[in-house]
């Protein structure tokens, strides 16, 4: 190997997530001047809101049209991101991201080497237990949301969309569009909060959206069930229905309000979760932010603690589409003056102005749609929280009352609850809202720390170890 530990294969920039907020920031970067690569576990780029069938147009982040700049990205789809390491602590610092082929290319393994990392992982649905939510029909509304972007198919027949937040009426509204039906949108907290927001909404261009959300509703006469809660799903092989029950503002359920609502498919989701295991393996400082859940924190410059890490979009916090994207702009720019180019932004004042707008409304919104604590009355002993090792409550209850665990990861080391296929990215809230000490950043974060993001063979991973040091 050369004495420069960056050879001409390898990149100034390795942005990982091709969402708006990662494309934007590899545009921005690649515009100035910076060899840059795009890794994401999708087939296709797009992310979360633009999510799209293999055969649909290529995905372009608005502004960012110039296709002689796309043709200088190198966009690596259908592969994670595993790990993420400094491999040169010189003063040329150099990452390593070391990276998987999607499930029928588990032993393609890689190790990337850049200068400079952008994470723009963004985020992932926060379903809540509840009893019979691990029978077939139960989904997350992202999930429901992928099978009608991704592969043009319903979710099923008649669906109950239930949780909290404007991200229900988006399931809702996606769900009509492709023919479906919906039979409730079950939302436990009261929208009438949003009233103090009504200008802000204006501001940020999202009252437009809201009101052809609540017009495809009133149109195909969904009910829009507000201070409502499922508390139940019923069903032997498969969801024939759920129970329903009005609540108050802690979400606890009003004695003699329950309903049965029938229906062949269940969507939950209060809220997401930023994806934060890249970043946390690097030591990037993280914090809560205002929907109580973990983020990457930036500072002006969506740069993040750790020197030549950066990080735009969800993974800083849930706060939509067009933020991720301006979010993303900000990064590339950013990285790019760090690598001596100048800023291929026209007017970055006006970019960051809009984007602390929008990060203030996003904040405004996480404190109208809160996370209430009811849910856990619904919890009987035998309903399973951990859905991948099949940890029923009460198990984790007795971990906590008797055996003295006071957070999510200590509950995971005595019951396994969180170490399945999906490292507790589905149950890890519930986990930690069910623990004495919940809802802080140090029991979150070590409830999140994957030193591994996803499973990886042992064996490709000896192989490609033995390579680089044969290289070296
Ligand atoms: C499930 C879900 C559904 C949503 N639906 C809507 C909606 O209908 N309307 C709306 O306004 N907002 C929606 N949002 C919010 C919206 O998705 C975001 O505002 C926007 O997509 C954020 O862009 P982003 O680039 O930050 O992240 P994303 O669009 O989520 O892109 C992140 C990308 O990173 C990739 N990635 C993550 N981890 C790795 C890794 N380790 N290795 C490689 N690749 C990785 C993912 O595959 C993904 O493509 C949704 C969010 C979620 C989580």
């Amino acid at each position: 190997m050369s004495g420069d530990p960056l050879d001409a294969t390898e990149r100034d920039v390795v942005v990982v997530g091709a969402g708006a907020a990662g494309m934007s920031a590899a545009y921005a970067a690649a515009r100035a001047g910076c060899t840059v690569t795009i890794i994401d576990a999708n087939p296709v780029a797009g992310g979360q809101y633009h999510r799209r069938r293999i055969d649909a147009a290529t995905y372009r982040p608005r502004g960012c049209d110039d296709e002689a700049v796309w043709r200088r990205i190198h966009i690596e789809s259908a592969t994670t991101v595993y790990a993420v390491e400094i491999i040169d602590h010189g003063t040329q610092r150099i990452f390593g991201v070391r990276t998987r082929g999607d499930d029928r290319h588990r032993r393609d393994v890689d190790l990337v080497r850049a200068r400079r990392l952008i994470i723009a992982t963004g985020a992932y649905d926060r379903p809540l237990p509840v009893p019979g939510w691990d029978l077939p029909g139960v989904m997350t509304g992202g999930g429901a949301q992928a099978l009608i972007k991704g592969s043009g198919v319903l979710p099923g027949n008649r669906v109950v969309v239930a949780g909290t937040g404007p991200f229900l009426l988006a399931v809702a509204q996606a769900i009509l569009e492709a023919g479906g039906s919906v039979a409730a949108v079950v939302e436990a907290n009261d929208p009438v909060a949003l009233r103090r927001h009504r200008s802000a909404l204006t501001n940020v261009g999202k009252a437009g959206e809201l009101a052809r959300f609540i017009t495809s509703l009133t149109r195909h006469r969904v009910p829009y069930l507000r201070r409502h809660r499922v508390t139940r799903v019923h069903g032997d092989t498969t969801v024939t229905g759920v129970t329903l029950a009005r609540v108050d503002a802690s979400w606890h359920a009003t004695p003699g309000t329950d309903r049965f609502i029938e229906a062949d498919t269940l969507t939950l989701g209060y809220g997401f979760t930023a994806q934060t295991d890249l970043p946390a393996q690097l030591g990037c400082t993280l914090q809560v932010s205002a929907d109580e859940g973990l983020a990457v924190t930036v500072d002006d410059d969506q740069a993040t603690s750790v020197t030549g890490v950066y990080a735009a979009g969800e993974s800083t916090g849930v706060g939509g589409v067009d933020l991720a994207g301006i979010e993303g702009l900000l990064a590339g720019a950013a990285v790019a003056r760090s690598l001596d180019h100048p800023s291929p932004l026209r007017d970055e004042p006006a970019l960051r102005r809009s984007r602390d707008r929008m990060r203030a409304f996003a904040d405004a919104l996480a404190t109208a749609f809160p996370l209430r604590s009811g849910w856990r009355d619904d919890l009987e002993d035998d309903t399973v929280v951990c859905r991948c090792e099949e940890v029923p409550a009460g198990r984790i209850r007795n971990a906590i009352t008797e055996l003295g665990a006071h957070d999510a990861r200590t509950v995971k080391l005595l019951t396994r609850a969180g170490m399945g296929w999906c490292q507790g990215r589905v149950c890890s809230l519930a986990v930690d809202r069910l623990c004495p000490r919940s809802a802080t950043l140090d029991g979150q974060a070590r409830a999140a720390t994957r030193p591994v993001a996803i499973p990886v063979p042992l064996g490709a991973v000896a192989d490609i170890n033995l390579q680089s040091r044969r290289e070296s």
